[in-house]
């Protein structure tokens, strides 16, 4: 599981294209690899490379593996890739959607160790940060775009998963506070997080008003009504997701992200974010598998001859060839698109924007789990072997296609902007998304 140095190809396969601004930033990640992932992945390697060691007796993510990962993320929020996809006045690099998905390739191109740590990802500074208010800058805002602290998003819960609508944790005005009741299911990052991002209904009657998000600090609030529920053994066994629940958890108006009502378009937002980064990190491990592919066909004899002397073998590495190529091409394309008419953040989005972005999702989902699928297959039973970084992305492949909602949202929504909505009275599950 351990990330490999990457094979010659990364220069055919990404340099050549990456823009000539880029080079420096893609220097530092590199580096940053370098000096800061690979030592650490080396020192680790037991725990990376056996399931077993990876999680603790209790099966969450070794503590051990939680602490070289934030280290990690601090070490890239000094050089300012951590949060490279905000905006400078937030403390990021201002970096488009376009930039970010050469960013992204390199840094999921190394494999499946700690190298995803260099970049935030849903535990970190999300683009959620942009509703912060002045007075969350010090406590929330910052520490979380450095790579400090870590944060996770409450959005799902047991019973409200594709459709926003059917949630039922509330938050109550008591006064000039809010009273949060509920709970949160598959909840990523959930008992490592510094800081909750929860959205609750606050007016149920209010249709796309109806949700608020509050921002606050875990630790502090678990002695006021925050507590952890179960840890769920998914199964790529990150022993990283789980729930939570609020049992009268008093929280005062500067708690609220963003404005009351203003839930949904900012949970909307932050989904296409979602969305939108899955092109790089989809990129980047179908190339890391694509090239760990052709090693295998390369190196493993059968019968006298390399496997991939087999028409058969070759056809598949083709495939995955055409697969990684066609959705990175599209994802450029959307992220050229998405960038041009002003930042990827902007809200309201006009609806062939929200329609390419589900288009990039579903493309990248499918075709990344084709690739990992295929890569399986040319490794045979070594592929099976749960230990190896093959099999650890086939999971992750199969796991991508349902968060982030799942890829029918994707299809509905898409549908849904090209016209075929026939109940206009309801609030469609996707609204957009
Ligand atoms: C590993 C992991 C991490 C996650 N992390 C987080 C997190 O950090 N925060 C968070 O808030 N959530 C998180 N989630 C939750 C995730 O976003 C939801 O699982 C997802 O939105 C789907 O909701 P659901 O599981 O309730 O499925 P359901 O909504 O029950 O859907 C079940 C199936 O029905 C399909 N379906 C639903 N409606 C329709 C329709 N109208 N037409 C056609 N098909 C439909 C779905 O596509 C799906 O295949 C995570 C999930 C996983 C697996």
């Amino acid at each position: 599981m351990v990330s490999t140095a990457a094979h010659e190809s990364e220069v055919l396969l990404q340099d050549a294209q990456a823009p000539e601004h880029l080079k420096d930033i893609l220097e530092k990640v590199r580096q940053l690899h370098r000096e800061e992932v690979e030592p650490r992945e080396a020192s680790l390697a037991h725990r990376l490379s056996n399931e077993r060691e990876f999680l603790d007796s209790d099966g969450r993510l070794h503590p051990e593996i939680v602490q070289a990962r934030r280290e990690i993320m601090r070490a890239a929020g000094k050089k300012g890739i951590y949060s490279a996809h905000l905006p400078e006045h937030l403390g990021g690099l201002g970096l488009g959607r376009e930039e970010m998905i050469y960013v992204e390739e390199l840094v999921y191109g190394y494999g499946v160790g700690l190298n995803p740590a260099l970049l935030s990802w849903s535990e970190g500074a999300t683009p959620r940060l942009l509703f912060a208010h002045d007075h969350q800058r010090q406590e929330f805002t910052d520490p979380l775009v450095r790579g400090e602290k870590t944060s996770l998003h409450g959005v799902t819960e047991s019973g409200a998963g594709s459709n926003l609508f059917d949630m039922s944790t509330k938050a109550e005005k008591r006064g000039s506070d809010w009273v949060l009741n509920g709970s949160k299911a598959y909840i990523t990052n959930y008992f490592d997080a510094d800081v909750a991002q929860i959205l609750a209904v606050t007016d149920p009657k209010g249709g796309r008003r109806s949700f608020t998000y509050f921002m606050f600090d875990t630790r502090e609030a678990a002695s006021r009504g925050y507590r952890l529920g179960n840890l769920y053994q998914t199964m790529f066994g990150d022993g990283y997701t789980g729930e939570i629940f609020f049992d009268d958890l008093v929280l005062p108006e500067s708690a609220i992200l963003g404005e009351v009502g203003q839930g949904f378009d900012i949970a909307v937002m932050s989904f296409n974010y979602t969305r939108m980064r899955r092109a790089g990190m989809c990129s980047g491990w179908s190339r890391y598998l694509i090239e760990r592919t052709l090693e295998r066909a390369t190196d493993r004899q059968i019968a006298g001859m390399p496997l991939g002397a087999n028409q058969g073998i070759q056809w598949m590495i083709a495939d995955m060839y055409v697969d990684w190529l066609q959705t990175r091409s599209l994802s450029l394309e959307v992220a050229r698109a998405i960038d041009t008419p002003g930042p990827w953040y902007r809200i309201p989005r006009p609806r062939d924007e929200i329609r390419r972005i589900c288009a990039l999702k579903v493309s990248n989902d499918e075709s990344f789990y084709r690739v990992a699928d295929r890569a399986l297959q040319v490794h045979g039973g070594l592929g099976v072997m749960r230990d190896t970084s093959i099999n650890k992305l086939f999971q992750i492949a199969r796991n991508l296609r349902i968060p982030g909602g799942t890829d029918e949202v994707q299809r509905t929504t898409i549908a849904e902007s090209l016209g075929l909505r026939f109940d206009t009275s309801k609030t469609s599950i996707t609204s957009e998304r």
